[in-house]
Formats: structure tokens, sequence, C-alpha cells
């Protein structure tokens, strides 16, 4: 494990690294669902590459070090009198981090946190020292925006912001049929449209999110503690905890689930609007596909989850080969899933003895998100799967 004290450490340490025959990746905050950040060589912690280290408010660009986080970055910024203009769901990454992935947050007129940098201040692996900006070859800023690490080691990046500004935030639960016929109609007449779907449960909890010019009302610190930490974090994982222990409770749990999701409102500073306090963990998968069969997909996704275990995943490959052979000529697609493989591995688990299907199903179950980015809304279902 490395920890660069500044942009020329950093140059060195990856050349010493590349001239020891080690491969390097580099961490942020390890927010990361998959093991993107991991290595077996050496690790780069660029945490202490951090904070504004330029800015201009008459511009909006401000220049900041790769490991700031952005819960930091936002302070800073208010200050400012700046914001970044969209935001994800959680503001623990730093900002490399998050443009590395194309971490994204909600609204069909902006796009992901990777698309608010200006320029990427990039280390290769020789130890070269990289400015991508939009003149010249921006090609290399929009390959480096979301390179996962792979294109080099990010010491500084440069962000196009906004005027600071406020957020009216409504959270209400809503019957899903209601909420998903009127699906475009919101995604299109919100800033900001998410929902939150439940099994077993014929609700939806709805978040808007839209700009306004009246003054923040935040709410106090005691419903707010009550709403972000008791309720959705601790009663989460306690439901989730007994899910996971007494998997035939999982549908009254669920719609227990569906019932404390209560509705709110508050008039908030931008970033505190966006962010969300997530103590649980958990892991999440995103399938992106067209905004026009969002109801459709998310009917289906509840479905095969409402079935659960092995009975769940034999109905997914036959929606998956469904659609293959409806769209397709068998052959002829190029969808990532190895039909063949999928056919395999649940014959052999069909072959298996009842006691141990019956295992395969419980580790398969627990409450988990699942997110469908649909033409740019997130849609996330708190699910039993
Ligand atoms: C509770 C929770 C909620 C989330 N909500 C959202 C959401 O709303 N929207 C969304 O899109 N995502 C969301 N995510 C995913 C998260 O935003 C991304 O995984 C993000 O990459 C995490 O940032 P990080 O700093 O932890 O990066 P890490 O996980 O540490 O690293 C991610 C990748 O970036 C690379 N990297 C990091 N720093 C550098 C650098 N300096 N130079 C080069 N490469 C670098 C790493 O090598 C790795 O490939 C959420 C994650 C959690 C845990």
């Amino acid at each position: 494990m490395a920890r660069p004290r500044g942009r020329d450490e950093l140059a060195a340490t990856v050349v010493a690294a590349a001239e020891a025959g080690s491969t390097v990746a580099v961490a942020g905050s390890g927010h990361s669902f998959t093991e993107a950040a991991m290595t077996s060589g050496t690790m780069i912690d660029v945490g202490a590459l951090s904070g504004v280290i330029d800015a201009d408010p008459t511009t909006g660009l401000v220049r900041v070090g790769a490991g700031t986080v952005l819960a930091d970055l936002n302070e800073e910024l208010h200050r400012l009198g700046l914001a970044m203009e969209n935001l994800g769901d959680i503001d623990r990454q730093t900002v490399a981090g998050a443009i590395s992935t194309g971490t994204h947050g909600t609204g069909a007129k902006l796009r992901n946190i990777s698309a608010q940098i200006e320029e990427i201040e990039l280390v290769s692996a020789d130890g070269g020292i990289h400015e991508l900006g939009p003149g010249g070859r921006s090609e290399l800023l929009r390959a480096a925006r979301v390179g996962i690490g792979a294109l080099g080691a990010i010491s500084a990046v440069t962000l196009r912001c906004v005027p600071a500004f406020t957020l009216r935030r409504v959270d209400a639960p809503l019957p899903r049929e209601e909420v998903l016929d009127t699906f475009q109609e919101r995604a299109d007449s919100n800033d900001h449209f998410e929902l939150f779907t439940f099994p077993y449960a014929d609700s939806a909890l709805v978040l808007e999110r839209n700009r306004t010019a009246e003054p923040p009302r935040p709410r106090g610190r005691l419903a707010a503690y009550l709403n972000d930490i008791v309720l959705e974090n601790w009663a989460l994982e306690a439901l989730s905890a007994a899910g996971k222990r007494f998997p035939g409770t999982i549908p009254r749990l669920t719609r227990l689930a569906a019932r404390l999701a209560s509705g709110g409102r508050t008039i908030d500073r931008s970033y505190r609007a966006f962010a969300s306090e997530r103590r649980v963990r958990f892991t999440e998968m995103e399938y992106a596909i067209p905004r026009e069969r969002a109801a459709e997909a998310l009917e289906r996704e509840i479905h095969t989850r409402a079935l659960g275990g092995t009975q769940g995943h034999e109905r997914l490959q036959r929606d998956i080969d469904g659609a293959r052979l409806e769209r397709t000529r068998p052959g002829a697609d190029d969808l990532p899933v190895d039909r063949d493989r999928v056919r395999q591995e649940h014959a052999a688990l069909r072959a298996k003895p009842a006691r141990e299907r019956r295992r395969h199903q419980r580790r398969a179950i627990g409450i988990g998100h699942g997110v469908l980015v649909v033409g740019g809304q997130q849609v996330r279902s708190m699910a039993c799967c």
C-alpha cells in the first residue's frame, strides 16, 4: 500500500512499482460494488491529494485533488458559492473514483458526474504527467473520464461547477401501478425522479427533487435522525438480518419495509438533498434499458425476485432466453449472456439433492437493491433476492 503525499511522489510510486514488476491500482474510498480497485500488486491511496487547488467562481472552474471526498468537496464549493450540477445517492466517494466509474445521479436532462469534468491530470505507467483537456486530443479526456483506473492514476481534476442552488425534495409512498403508469410524465416534469419498489407489496416510494428559489428549510435534527438513521438504516438492517435467518418471513418483512417507507418533504442545499446516509452494507447491480420499457422491466424484475431462489433463477433464465429468441435469430445476438452455460448451471443445480438446492436457495436470499437506469432515471428495487 502506497500513500503518496503529492503528484510527483505519485509518479515516483508508479515508476517504482513498474520497475519492480508490480501491477498498480489506485483506490478511492473503496465504495465500488465490484473489485475494480483491488490488486495483488501495489495499491495506491491518493487520499493525501485532496482539497481545492484553484477556483474561479466566475467561470465555475474548480481544480481539486483526485482524492477529495465528495462530502468535503460539496462544503468547500458551497463556501465559494458553487455546487456540482448533479450528484449520486451518497457523498463518500472520492472525485476520481466517482468519475472513473461513471457514477451518476438522476435527471433526464442531466449527465453523470464525469460529464462535469473539464480537465484531468493523469499519471501514466511510465511516470509521465498528462493534462487531458477539451482542446487538442479531446478523445483522450473522453477515454480517461470513465477509465476505471485502467489508463493511469488521476492526480487532479478540474470540475465545471454551477452556482450553488437549492432543491425541494418530496418523498411519497404511492401505489406502484399509478407510478408506473405516469413514469414518463414524472421523468420529464421533475428535475430528478427516482423510485423504490417492494415485491410482495403494491406500493412504491417516489423521490422527486426540483430546483427552487425558496430559502432552505431543512428538517430538524431529530426528524432527520429518526428517518435517515433509525428507519432507513437500522430498521432495514434488522429486516435484512431477519429475512436471511428466516427466509419464509421475507414476504411479510418486505411488506413491512414498504409500510415503513414514509414520505416527507424538505428544502435544502442541493448536495444535502442529493445525498443519503447509507450505513447498511449492500450490493447493487445496474441494468441500462430504454425508458419506454421501464414498466415492463420493473414488473418482470419484481416477478422474478418474488419467485425467489432457484425458481427465480430459472424464471430469469426463461426470460433471458425468451428475449433473445424474440428479438434475434439464434446465434446472431450479442447479449453478454452465455445461454448454454446458464442452462448447464441450472441443469446441474436441478440434479442436486433437495437439501443442497435449499442451501443454494438460502444463500441467494437476502434483502438487496437492484437498480434499473432508465433513460437517466434510477429505478431502485429494494427487494428480496
Ligand atoms: C451506498 C452506495 C451508494 C452508491 N450510490 C451510487 C449512485 O447513486 N450512483 C452511482 O452511479 N453509483 C453509486 N455508487 C457507486 C459508487 O459511486 C462508485 O462505485 C464509485 O466509484 C465509488 O468511488 P470510490 O472513491 O469509492 O472509488 P473506488 O471504489 O475506490 O474505485 C473505483 C474505481 O476508480 C478507480 N480510481 C479511483 N481513484 C482513482 C484515481 N485517482 N486514478 C485512477 N483511477 C482511480 C479505481 O481504480 C477503481 O477502478 C454507490 C456506492 C455505494 C457504496
